[in-house]
């Protein structure tokens, strides 16, 4: 069982890696940022529609560590309220802007605070056979794979990736869905990055 989770958007890339998801009826989490949401607003709904997870990434990707305790709040808040108004579902995760976190991060987000245990750097290299290979090289149980569905490459890399995970026997669900079968569910104000 594994988490695919895909940061920064919605943007273009979303729905080609939601049709894919779709088709193999598969699950996985996307960590968007509140100020796309205005522009991508169809996509963000559709990942509700078709079951996907949406966490929180701060309303325009700041560091949260920098912030004050009101800061962090408008950060996470005015995420979790604008996907809830848009999409009808409630973020129960955060994923903090280049995984920062501190004590006050945690305190005052009371949500799962969710790493990762493959970074594939897709970002960095934009090419999605090393985004393909940096998955499938060192997979295992109870992962959660670092994405961002801003980039075409990884995008396509996606469209790859989520056949050939299927193949190799994995399940792929949301972070929650892994925290439940894994865990018992998530705790508020834990760090998670590999479930087991
Ligand atoms: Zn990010």
């Amino acid at each position: 069982m594994i988490a695919l989770t895909f940061d920064d958007g919605p943007g273009p890339y979303t729905d080609k890696i939601l049709d894919c998801l779709e088709k193999y009826n598969a699950k996985a989490t996307f960590f968007v940022v509140g100020n796309r949401i205005g522009s991508y607003s169809a996509q963000l709904k559709r990942e509700a529609q078709l079951g996907m997870e949406i966490g929180c990434h701060s309303w325009d990707h700041t560091q949260l560590t920098k912030l004050s305790e009101s800061g962090i709040s408008s950060q996470v808040f005015n995420t979790n309220n604008k996907v809830k108004a848009v999409a009808g579902v409630y973020p129960a995760t955060l994923r903090p802007p280049y995984g920062s976190y501190n004590n006050l991060v945690k305190s005052v987000s009371k949500a799962p605070i969710i790493m990762w245990s493959i970074d594939t750097l897709d970002w960095k290299t934009k090419n999605a056979d090393k985004t393909y290979n940096a998955v499938m090289e060192n997979v295992r149980d109870g992962d959660i794979i670092l994405m961002h569905d801003i980039h075409s490459a990884t995008a396509d890399a996606a469209v790859r990736l989520i056949p050939a995970l299927i193949d190799a026997g994995y399940q792929l669900v949301t972070v929650s869905e892994l925290g439940y079968y894994k865990k018992g569910g998530l705790k508020a104000g834990t760090v998670y990055s590999r479930i087991i």
